[in-house]
């Protein structure tokens, strides 16, 4: 199926739509983005907030522009928010995004759930945020094939895939609903490694998945390899039949129509729900930071008034024949059946 072209690909389209609209129906959830540090102690090869890049101009949002940022998602009946960073886990940072979780659902009544994208953190700290109220955690395994994992990471004990692998395990038994995901089209990276991502996701048992292309930057070591990428309009294509592909394997998942898909392509995003996304997580963090979270290339919307943005893109959702879930926490029905089991 990842490999159809013409007739087949677009059968290959209707099937995931037919499944997504009677398992999930036509809702779209919204979950405002808050990148709200680019510090990061790891050093992957393919992202532009690398410890090593100097060339990264690193800040750290102030409490108060976090919380206005989440108060702005509640406002916009957005119902959650995502907050993600690189990857620091000194006692300070920990205190930090457990102090942010207890305000952001003080200031919201309970009202916003809370998504966390912090890497990989000792089951203490997962446990920890957990309790004080996230619960959600994406964590992208990035690719499950370890020896091509081995290719975009350092070989060393911060960057193991079976420490990632064990994070993975350790969020799902903290009790979080999980998600994961992979980069699509990456230098060195097959068919076959995609087919295995699914089988990944699959095994185990994820309750949302976020996967978009791969999208190079100049100022990291895998940009030397841009000789082996696809073309954007095939990374493009690959990454809509790899939603489709996954929609029909785990029909009740959630499924993220993600920020990369974006910046290759301005209706990449639209694209993604119509295959079979259900999520979609329109970028709050405050412009002039956000052009600093640099992970590729090609980051749209930088200097946009925001709340104009996510009028035109709540108006253009409800236009293709979608419903916004308004103040939802949109938790997958996968989630859901599978605590009604325990
Ligand atoms: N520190 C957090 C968040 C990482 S940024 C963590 O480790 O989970 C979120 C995601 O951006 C990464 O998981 C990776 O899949 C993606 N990303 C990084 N560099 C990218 C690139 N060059 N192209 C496309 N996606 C990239």
């Amino acid at each position: 199926m990842l490999c159809a072209t013409g007739d087949d690909e677009k059968s290959l389209f209707e099937k995931s739509q037919e499944i997504r609209a009677r398992e999930v129906g036509d809702k779209v959830y919204f979950r405002g983005l808050i990148e709200f540090s680019n510090v990061c102690s790891k050093d992957c090869f393919y992202c532009g907030i690398r410890k090593s890049n100097r060339n990264a101009i690193r800040y750290t949002l102030p409490d108060v522009e976090i919380l206005d940022a989440c108060r702005f998602a509640y406002e916009n009946r957005m119902g959650s928010v995502v907050l993600q960073s690189g990857e620091i886990s000194n006692t300070a940072f920990v205190n930090r995004v457990d102090r942010l979780i207890r305000a952001i659902k003080q200031l919201s009544n309970n009202g916003l759930g809370i998504t966390l994208s912090c890497g990989e953190q000792s089951a203490g700290t997962y446990r920890r945020w957990f309790e004080s109220g996230a619960h959600r955690y994406l964590l992208r395994i990035e690719t499950s094939n370890e020896s091509l994992y081995k290719k975009l990471h350092p070989c060393d004990d911060l960057h193991s895939y079976s420490h990632r692998i064990e994070a993975l395990n350790i969020l799902k038994k903290t009790g979080y609903q999980l998600g994961t995901g992979v980069m699509i089209g990456l230098p060195f990276q097959t068919v076959e490694d995609l087919a295995g991502d699914i089988l990944f996701f699959k095994n185990l048992d994820i309750d949302m998945c976020g996967m978009g292309p791969y999208v190079e930057h100049g100022d990291t070591p895998l940009a030397q390899y841009g000789n082996l990428l696809k073309t954007k309009e095939k990374r493009l294509a690959l990454a809509l039949k790899m939603i489709a592909v996954l929609r029909i394997v785990m029909p009740d998942i959630n499924i993220a129509a993600s920020t990369a898909l974006h910046s290759i392509d301005p209706f990449g995003r639209e694209k993604a729900l119509t295959a079979g996304a259900n999520v979609i997580m329109p970028n709050l963090t405050p412009s002039d930071q956000k052009k600093k979270y640099c992970l590729y290339e090609g980051k749209p919307h930088l200097d946009d008034d925001i709340q104009a943005v996510i009028n035109e893109m709540m108006k253009k959702i409800e236009s293709l024949g979608f419903e916004i879930g308004y103040n939802q926490w949109g938790d997958s029905k996968h989630a859901k059946k599978r605590a009604a089991h325990h």
